[in-house]
């Protein structure tokens, strides 16, 4: 039964919108248009493992999301196993190699002119060409292109997206600060004052049990399904400088506060009746498409002596030509995943590249240095195949200044969540909802004082 007036209403129940949700003190409406929470992250079954259609792990540093698991008493659904024996391959020319710190200066993965720029970098001058210059310009010029293509094909694993389009400043904000304030970023990192370390325990990389998107849908119990409405669209009408009046279901329903965690252009899409401007900026930020899809292989096709690498996350793809950006070893990455008689895989390809291969032609490519006969593409069982159209934000050239014409046009009694703000990874998502919903607390009471 729903109420003529709330405090606050959410719309959105991604992991913004849930996060809020669960710091919020207000008397809240959460509404969500799908019949499951959690927005991108998709936990999907393939016999007794799981692959996911979103994010794959957590670290256990994440500082917000740590704190839920233990309020809402998820701790014993956590599966984690130590960072640093998880690998990381970069493939490069199709040969998987392995990507650390340490083999960046030690292995052929850089040239030797590479590795020297990286000892220049203190010494040069820091004179950009523009206040917003693209990630790829801003390392090619303190490195050197090499570094700069290398970087771009990692951010690959991030944003899905363009080295060459991405804002320095928006989407490194880091790196750009260590220029900022020290002439250097090589020089920034030795002598920047380190945080004191709040944690003393070993990186862990985690999932849940039942994936990630069992967490969701855990929160949304925490939080309580009266207080949540699936499966519901609502339409925003007028605000009148007071409060907001919305049509849900048919009903006309009041609130004091709207918070708005959806992506970007579903925001815009929102507000346009009654802040068309808004509307207008919101969608101009851009968002890339990705395809994921789900493949298996047979175990008994890999070279016993070999099978240990893919005891690892998976791999980037450095190939600039193809649409493979890369490819996740999903039933290796936790022993609980894991399948008797098959591997499972899940890729991530960019669907706009022209004629590139399909990902299982890529993948029988790359890997057909670790099995015993000629790989065929039909040895790649595909299971699931997603194409998600304006999936990842992106934080490119022109995105601050959008964001500050944003900030100009926003009331202060709208709020805007998700990861086209502040950061595109989930953990930056759920620490702004928090601070939001904390923000919202106080200047509640101060208006009852
Ligand atoms: C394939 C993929 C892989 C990723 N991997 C990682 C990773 O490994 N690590 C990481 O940190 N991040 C990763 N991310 C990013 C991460 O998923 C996001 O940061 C985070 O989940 C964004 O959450 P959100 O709540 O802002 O948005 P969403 O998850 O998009 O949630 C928005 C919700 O709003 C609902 N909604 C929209 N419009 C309306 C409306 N009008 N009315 C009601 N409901 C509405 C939607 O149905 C959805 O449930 C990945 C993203 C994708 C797509």
């Amino acid at each position: 039964m729903l109420k003529q007036h709330y405090s606050e209403i959410i719309i959105g129940a991604g992991i913004a919108g849930l996060s809020y949700a669960y710091k919020s003190e207000a008397d809240f409406l959460l509404i969500e248009r799908s019949s499951q929470l959690g927005g991108s992250w998709q936990s999907r079954n393939y016999k007794n493992s799981i692959y996911e259609f979103g994010p794959n792990s957590f670290m256990n540093r994440s500082e917000g999301l740590e704190e839920m698991i233990d309020t809402i008493g998820f701790r014993d659904q956590v599966i984690s196993h130590d960072f640093k024996k998880s690998k990381r391959y970069l493939c490069q020319n199709d040969q998987l190699k392995l990507a650390s710190p340490s083999s960046l200066i030690f292995s052929d993965l850089l040239s030797l002119q590479a590795k020297l720029s990286v000892l220049r970098e203190p010494f040069l001058s820091n004179e950009s060409q523009s206040d917003d210059e693209s990630i790829h310009d801003f390392i090619s010029r303190r490195f050197n292109t090499e570094l700069a293509d290398l970087l771009g094909h990692a951010l690959k694993g991030i944003w899905a997206g363009d080295a060459k389009m991405l804002s320095a400043q928006a989407a490194l904000p880091f790196l750009k600060e260590l220029e900022d304030s020290y002439g250097s970023i090589f020089a920034g990192l030795i002598k920047k004052p380190k945080a004191p370390k709040k944690q003393t325990n070993t990186l862990q990389t985690c999932s849940f049990i039942n994936g990630m998107s069992s967490f969701c849908e855990a929160l949304g119990t925490y939080i309580g399904e009266e207080q949540i409405l699936r499966e519901t669209d609502a339409r925003l009408l007028s605000y009148d400088g007071e409060r907001y009046l919305l049509e849900i279901n048919s009903q006309q329903i009041t609130c004091d506060h709207l918070i708005l965690a959806t992506k970007a252009y579903q925001a815009a899409e929102f507000l346009f009746l009654v802040y068309p401007n808004l509307g207008e900026l919101l969608n101009r930020i851009y968002y890339a498409d990705i395809e994921l899809s789900a493949f298996t292989l047979g175990r008994n096709l890999i070279k016993p002596s070999l099978i240990k690498t893919f005891d690892a996350f998976g791999f980037i793809n450095a190939n600039p030509d193809s649409s493979l950006m890369g490819t996740i070893f999903s039933s290796e990455l936790f022993p609980e995943r894991q399948l008797e008689r098959e591997l499972l895989f899940t890729s991530f390809s960019r669907p706009s590249v022209a004629g590139s291969q399909s990902p299982a032609n890529e993948l029988s490519r790359i890997l057909q240095a670790y099995v015993s006969t000629k790989l065929r593409v039909e040895d790649f069982k595909l299971i699931d195949q997603q194409l998600f159209k304006q999936a990842i934000p992106q934080y490119n050239i022109g995105y601050l200044s959008i964001m500050s014409q944003i900030n100009n046009e926003l009331p202060s009694s709208l709020k805007l969540l998700g990861n086209y703000i502040g950061g595109v990874a989930f953990k930056d998502t759920i620490k702004r909802s928090f601070a939001l919903a904390c923000q919202v607390k106080s200047s509640s009471a101060r208006m009852t004082l």
